[in-house]
Order: C-alpha cells, then sequence, then structure tokens
C-alpha cells in the first residue's frame, strides 16, 4: 500500500529514518564504547524493537508498564527511574531490571535490599543507581528543566552530601549515577552540564564502587548538525578520568537513553480534510486532532512541520488548521499552500513518531490513528487498527 492509500487518520513509522537514525546512535556507541538506550516515554511502538535492539544496547523505562514492554518486546538491557516506587512492585522491577535508579535517599534506604537480593539471584551486582541534580539550567522552559529551583527530579548536592553520612550502608549498594537534564539540546549545554557533574559530583564518580554513569535524554545526537566527535570525546574522556578496577578490567561504563533522537523525523501523522469553514480566515476541518492525537503542539506548545507547507501568507492559499473536537482552542496552527485545498484532501504532518502514539487520547470519544510502519521502499503496511472499545475500555 502507497502512502496515500492508507487509511486516515494514521501515524506512519519510517523505517528507513529510524535505521538511519538508529546507525548514527551506534556509531557513536562504538567509537565512544558507550551504551545507548531507548527512552520508551518517548516512543514505545514495540513492532519496531527488534529493529531497535539490532543497533542499541537495550532500552529504559519510567515505570513497571515501559519496562514489562521492553523486557517482553525487545529483550536486552533494561534500566528504570521513577521518581518513587510502588511497594507492590518492586520485586517485579527488580527481576526484570539490570538497573533500578532512585530519586533519594530514602527511596532507596526502602527498596536497596529487596532490589539487591532479587538482582544478585540474576548475577547482577552493579545495578543500583542515584539520580543526581546538579543544579544547571541550560534551558529557558522550567516545565522541561528538572534543574529548575524546586524540581523534585534528582538530589541536589547538598542533599546527596547529607545522605552518604545518614545511610552510608545503604549508600554502599550504589554502583552509578544518573543525570537527566536536557531537552532538545546540542552537544555543548551537555559539555558544560557534565562540568558542573564534576565539579559538585566528581569526588563521588572517582569513587570505587562507581560503575557507570547514566547522562540521561535530551540529546539530539541524530539532528544533521549535532556535534557527535565532541560527545565521543566527552565520553572516551570520562571512561579514562574514572575508570576503575571493575570484575578483572579496568573500566567505568557510560551510558546515554535517548527518546526523540531515535525516532527523530522518523513518522508522519496523515489526515484528510473532512469540512472547509470560513470565519474571516478559511479553516480546514481534519480527521486529526492536536489534543488528542498530538497533545504536544498544545502543550508545549509548537508549530508541527507540514509537507508542502509554509507560513501562513508565504504561499498563495493559507488556511488554519484544526479538528473534528468541540476544544475552540484545538488548532494546530495556520499554514500555506501553492495549491486550494480542497474537502478529501490529504496532508501529512511529519516528525510524528516522537511523543505522539505514547500521549495520544480518545478525548471526546475522537478514535486513535491506526499505525502504518512504511518499509524501506516505500510501502505501507497496517501495525495496528484503533475503534470503539479502545475509546469504551478506559471509561465504566
Ligand atoms: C524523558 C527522559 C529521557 C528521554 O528524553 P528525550 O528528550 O526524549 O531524549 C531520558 N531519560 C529520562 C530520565 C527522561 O525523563
Amino acid at each position: 500500500m502507497e502512502l496515500k492509500e492508507i487509511t486516515t487518520p494514521s501515524y506512519v513509522i519510517d523505517e528507513k529514518k529510524l535505521r538511519e537514525n538508529l546507525e548514527l546512535l551506534s556509531d557513536v556507541q562504538e567509537k565512544s564504547g558507550c551504551r545507548i538506550l531507548l527512552a520508551q516515554k518517548a516512543f514505545s511502538a514495540f513492532s519496531e524493537y527488534p529493529l531497535i535492539g539490532r543497533y542499541l544496547a537495550g532500552a529504559t523505562a519510567s515505570g513497571l508498564y515501559e519496562a514489562r514492554l521492553s523486557s517482553e518486546e525487545m529483550g536486552k538491557e533494561n534500566h528504570i527511574f521513577s521518581p518513587a516506587y510502588r511497594e507492590s512492585e518492586i520485586e517485579e522491577i527488580a527481576s526484570i531490571c539490570d538497573h533500578v535508579i532512585f530519586n533519594s535517599f530514602s527511596q532507596l534506604a526502602k527498596y536497596a535490599d529487596t532490589v539487591k537480593g532479587i538482582q544478585e539471584k540474576r548475577g547482577i551486582t552493579d545495578g543500583i543507581g542515584l539520580r543526581i541534580n546538579p543544579e544547571f539550567s541550560t534551558q529557558d522552559e522550567p516545565i522541561y528543566d528538572p534543574c529548575a529551583p524546586g524540581s523534585r527530579l534528582g538530589i541536589t548536592i547538598e542533599n546527596f552530601r547529607k545522605g552518604v553520612k545518614e545511610y552510608s550502608g545503604e549508600f554502599s549498594l550504589v554502583s552509578g549515577l544518573h543525570f537527566h537534564t536536557l531537552c532538545e539540546q546540542g552537544f555543548e549545554p551537555l559539555r558544560k552540564t557534565f562540568d558542573a557533574v564534576e565539579d559538585k559530583f566528581g569526588e563521588y564518580l572517582a569513587l570505587p564502587q562507581i560503575k557507570w554513569i547514566n547522562m540521561g535524554g535530551g540529546h539530539h545526537i541524530t539532528k544533521p548538525d549535532y556535534d557527535r566527535e565532541g560527545l565521543i570525546e566527552l565520553i572516551q574522556r570520562i571512561k579514562c578520568t574514572y575508570s576503575k578496577p571493575c570484575n578483572g578490567c579496568v573500566n567505568i561504563d557510560v551510558y546515554l537513553e535517548p527518546g526523540e533522537a531515535v525516532a527523530l523525523n522518523a513518522g508522519y501523522l496523515v489526515t484528510e480534510v473532512m469540512d472547509i469553514v470560513e470565519n474571516d480566515i478559511k479553516i480546514l476541518v481534519l480527521d486529526a486532532s492536536a489534543a488528542c492525537h498530538m497533545p504536544d503542539v498544545l502543550e508545549m506548545p509548537y508549530r508541527p512541520p507540514l509537507r508542502d507547507s509554509g507560513p501562513a501568507g508565504e504561499k498563495k492559499y493559507t488556511y488554519r488548521l484544526s479538528s473534528c473536537t468541540c476544544l475552540a482552542g484545538d488548532v494546530i496552527g495556520d499554514y500555506s499552500f501553492d495549491e486550494e485545498i480542497h474537502v478529501g484532501d490529504r496532508l501529512v504532518f511529519e516528525d510524528m513518531a516522537i511523543y505522539s502514539m505514547v500521549k495520544n487520547n480518545t478525548f471526546n470519544g475522537i478514535g486513535l490513528p491506526s499505525i502504518y510502519a512504511m518499509d524501506e521502499s516505500g510501502e505501507c503496511r497496517p501495525v495496528k487498527e484503533f475503534g470503539y472499545e479502545d475509546f469504551k475500555m478506559r471509561l465504566s
């Protein structure tokens, strides 16, 4: 099936783009010696996990469900971070996760023995980590800045020092440190952030017990202008500086866990124009919705790229793109086109693989888009369809 023949609305995963991203990431792994994990919260299209698993070291999760998904569908390294874990879930988590990262010394104290006991039976001896907060902001959006004042994410150096004293027994079980502070950023912010991490936490990184460091996600590694050479050099320097004897060899593992970068520009949302109404401006009513199918458009907010279009007024015909919901603000943006648009035409939103399928919803009783995969030759195959039951199932 060709792209123009699929049902709408549909997400289409572009496997060629995905593979190209994975090749870039795999090249960074090979040259630097780091290990890269898919952050599933950005992209959990598990039908592609076998492909992703051929290139990356594994996946990371924000909770039990994502951890189960990668355990079932990828079966490689499986990591988890959550601000807090449920007592009823921690044993299952420890039995399927290779790294369990805690956000506080109180969570560490509560669960470290349980996790260690279960992981040791699986032959894992370095599976417990702590998330640190270097308190070094590199962006202006507080909603995406874990270093913003008052953030719950990660342990500040002041609390870390206290924790190491107060919980010295539990701290001796910690084998790694994790930080995640970036969002859609280049290499320079990472370099500066790592300087801050070293400045504050360097003495802990140097401890013999610390066998790995995880530098989180938010790295736009697969963007054409990303300084991958810089990244590779930084990782090599970290490995040299903080290496220590470990099982007879000398090393420290460096992890990255990008979400966006894995599936950047590797998917589309295809929609059909259902009606055109006029109120000062011509408004397209689409069968896709910002609120339901691309919530980041309203949440971030941002204007998604649309194939063969320009900003309002640039091309001959300008329209406001909107949806079938009752939410007045469910507007995607104003776009212009060379040709007049008609009812029944199809529009293709770009870069719709990430933070789309994982965030969609059935608000207004709007159906979920189908999922297609487009292979290297451009052939589209249906992966999943949704219907009324998917709407009803979540309600009572
Ligand atoms: C969101 C998140 C990621 C992935 O971030 P991207 O911006 O999609 O690369 C990785 N690690 C943690 C802890 C996260 O919260």
